[in-house]
């Protein structure tokens, strides 16, 4: 089985043709259907790159779903030479993407038009370094648009056997950020370690009012006509700055847990157990008649962790599976649960009682591995 990561690379907008590049997305949606599309006024070599090799990227790559729609943009797939510091080559000496490592600068060759040299910043050299350190290599990239703007992704490819799990079972609960991811370490059917992980709910409750009351204030200045004042335009500046605050937050916290967790995962040769609940978490949100924007924000990243945490669990070979482990229903008799204040459950039929967030945890040591 083969595993991917991605790095995505911004690319300066005055080193790329958007165009050009918006007309090779296109015609990548067509090799993705089976059409070649021969094109008089673009290079031979990358027309020749995206119909000659597309096959061998179909298979390789992941990413390389079919687009859902006709005329939709897919990003470009591209072969990628790489030359390392002791001047050892891999890959297509015709390759649109190399990779320098000798001066630490990438080129893109007939793709944004003009051969363009970006110098690598060390955060890209280590990601490479670490990823050729587990035994994996970026034979691949993607160019294309993101937001209408250009980028480079670079892609990481590796051969992985996913271990035998051991008696141990790692449980991630997955809720909104209010009662934060829980996890529970399982061995031989018994709770060994639990934790429910989520950032400082004070600190990001505090950015938000903070964002909304200089939101107001803009919008008071802005029915009298004086929101392009200074003070006006700081106001917008400082709320902007909050909710972005806000965002890095929880998306620097999903990261770390996910990072986290498949670690722990590895450490116990543990199966992973996902539980994504977050639609059942949005709704008890909406049940608390939480007001839309703060529901946003504590649901902000969930989606990243759980993408993050299936492509690092890949990556590393673990094991997993996505289960359904529902808090609301009794684990012993599957009656429906009760909720006593302090989001205790109680099964009215077995006399069941656990907190609402433990119940999945019960879930898990019940299921038979298939
Ligand atoms: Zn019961």
């Amino acid at each position: 089985m083969k595993a991917h990561r991605t790095l995505l690379i911004k690319l300066l907008e005055n080193n790329c043709d958007i165009g050009y590049i918006k007309r090779l997305m296109a015609l990548t949606n067509l090799a993705y259907r089976d059409y070649e599309v021969w094109v008089p006024d673009l290079p031979k070599t990358i027309q020749h790159q995206l119909y000659g090799s597309f096959k061998n990227y179909m298979e390789s790559l992941v990413l390389g779903t079919v687009p859902k729609r006709w005329f939709v943009r897919a990003w470009v797939p591209l072969k990628v030479l790489r030359v390392y510091g002791d001047d050892s080559i891999k890959g297509d000496r015709g390759a649109p993407v190399v990779l320098d490592f000798r001066n630490n600068v990438i080129k893109i060759r007939w793709v944004c038009k003009n051969e363009v040299s970006i110098p690598m910043p060390d955060q890209v050299v280590n990601w490479i370094n670490e990823r050729l350190r587990e035994g994996g290599d970026v034979k691949f990239a993607m160019i294309g648009l993101k937001d209408g703007e250009p980028y480079l992704a670079l892609i990481a490819e590796r051969e992985i056997v996913q271990y035998t799990p051991s008696e141990y079972r790692l449980v991630v609960d997955v809720n909104s950020w209010r009662y934060g991811i829980a996890w529970g370490l399982i061995h031989n059917g018994q709770l060994v370690s639990f934790k429910q992980e989520k950032p400082n709910l004070n600190e990001l409750l505090t950015l938000y009012y903070q964002a909304v009351k200089r939101g107001r204030k803009h919008g008071a200045l802005m029915r009298i006509g004086l929101h392009h004042t200074t003070q006006g335009k700081r106001l917008r500046r400082q709320a902007k700055a909050r909710r972005g605050k806000i965002y890095r937050v929880t998306r620097d916290k999903a990261y770390f847990l996910a990072g986290k967790l498949v670690r722990k995962a590895l450490k116990y040769r543990a199966l992973l157990v996902i539980d994504d609940m977050t639609e059942e978490s949005r709704k008890e949100l909406l049940e608390e008649k939480l007001p839309r924007d703060v529901i946003k924000l504590l649901m902000s990243n969930l989606r990243r962790f759980i993408c993050q945490l299936e492509t690092l669990a890949q990556w590393y070979g673990v094991p997993y599976v996505f289960k359904r482990l529902p808090s609301t229903i009794c684990p012993v008799c599957e009656h429906k649960l009760t909720q006593l204040p302090g989001r205790i459950m109680v099964c009215e039929n077995c006399g069941f009682k656990a907190p609402r967030d433990m119940v999945p945890m019960h879930w898990a040591i019940t299921f038979k591995t298939p």
